[in-house]
């Protein structure tokens, strides 16, 4: 693999020509299978003067997933760099010579304006955002023109906080699974080149308690305390560590519920959006939207309120038997929301005993998740949780170490 950046007046263009042993098929870091549309991408709204080793991150988020042996930089990245691409990847990386990067002051959160995100924002009412904005790719026709990348964007805007909005058409660069993150770290692309302009030292996601250790999402559905992407010691935590920006996870203990309850009862309320179809608020229709309406019912106990019905498509994926992603907010759905069972999560019943007291342990924040926040960063967040979640018991912990087993 071999990486070009160009500086524009607007930001960086970002190309890579693949090796004979590289290919247009490759997995994701969560073993998600990915295809290549493309090999050229923009980043705007970002300096053309970042360390090495940052334009070097940004790349590999892009490219990772397609480079099997090597890859060549178009600018000298450092010898701690090198060795984290190759024991975490297998990757020869070079060319060596640059003095590595020096972590900087200011913790940023990497905001998408959803209740996870929101969450990870109110344990830091200081922290500046850097938001990552979808545009259009000059040569990669747009199939998911109903995504309002604008609407969060000008949401994000209006948040009162500093906020570096990042536009970018690297999810154009995936033919398949649909325009998406080659991996999940690509969204953090423009702020890893802001990192030097903005004095980083590190740099927050919202991922809660389910992407972080049960294997949510589109990954293992099992406790995954080595998980790949967001674990620390993983190959991806030490490459952002590598290049003086270490990711934190203010919200890696605590379950959707807790981040609902967080973000909205928030100064940022008025801000949180986790759907990307609606103009003037959320969509109703969409799958994300009506799992999010589970969960904000059961945070405020109210019966579900959505015009979905059984035979719509989106709801197809909570009829059949689990695992889903997502489970552990499904069962708390499940023993909370008033008449549930003349909901379309009717069937879902059959397949759970959740009770109350069965998924309290979501209502709570697992303590491993906190000791992994760096340091200078921690305390803050630990004190949060203390004021307003409390921390696991050991047999509430057990039940994370046991998910899936
Ligand atoms: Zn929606």
């Amino acid at each position: 693999m071999r990486v070009t950046w160009a500086v524009t007046s607007t930001g960086g263009d970002l190309s890579f020509r693949l090796d004979p042993e590289d290919e247009i098929t490759g997995r994701a870091s969560d073993d998600y299978p990915v295809k290549l549309a493309t090999n050229s991408c923009s980043i705007g709204g970002v300096p053309g003067d970042a360390h090495p080793d940052l334009f070097a991150v940004a790349a590999w988020t892009v490219v990772a997933p397609w480079t099997r042996r090597r890859i060549v930089f178009d600018r000298a990245i450092s010898a701690e760099l090198a060795a984290v691409l190759h024991d975490g990847w297998g990757v020869e990386a070079g060319p060596v010579g640059a003095q590595a990067r020096q972590a900087g002051r200011t913790l940023a959160i990497s905001y998408s304006g959803g209740a996870d995100s929101v969450a990870a924002a109110t344990i830091y009412p200081e922290a500046p955002f850097v938001h990552f904005q979808r545009v259009a790719h000059r040569r990669v026709p747009n199939r998911w023109p109903h995504y309002r990348a604008d609407v969060l964007a000008e949401l994000a805007a209006t948040t009162g906080r500093a906020v570096s909005t990042v536009t970018s058409d690297l999810e154009f660069t995936l033919a398949e699974p649909r325009p998406g993150y080659p991996e999940h770290h690509a969204v953090a692309a423009g702020a890893l080149l802001l990192a030097d302009r903005l004095d980083l030292g590190g740099l927050a996601f919202g991922y809660e308690l389910g992407s972080r250790w049960l294997g949510g999402d589109r990954y293992l559905l099992r406790y995954t305390p080595d998980n790949p992407m967001w674990a620390p010691h993983s190959r991806w935590g030490r490459l952002f560590a590598a290049a003086g920006v270490p990711i934190a996870l203010p919200v890696g203990g605590v379950s959707e519920a807790i981040t609902m309850r967080v973000a909205m009862s928030s100064d940022l309320k008025g801000q949180v959006r986790w759907c990307l179809r609606g103009t003037s608020g959320p969509c109703r229709t969409c799958g994300k939207c009506l799992y999010k309406e589970l969960i904000q019912a059961a945070v405020e106990r109210r019966p579900l309120d959505t015009p979905l019905t059984a035979d719509r498509p989106v709801v197809r994926k909570w009829l059949g038997k689990p695992p889903y992603g997502g489970q552990e907010m499904i069962e708390y759905g499940l023993a909370r929301v008033p008449g549930i069972e003349n909901t379309v999560f009717a069937r879902a019943l059959d397949y759970f005993e959740a009770t109350e007291e069965s998924t309290s342990w979501l209502d709570h924040c697992y303590p491993l998740a906190v000791d992994e926040i760096p340091p200078q960063w921690r305390d803050q967040a630990a004190a949060f949780m203390t004021a307003h979640v409390g921390f696991m018991t050991e047999a509430e912990a057990r039940r994370v170490e046991t998910w899936g087993l």
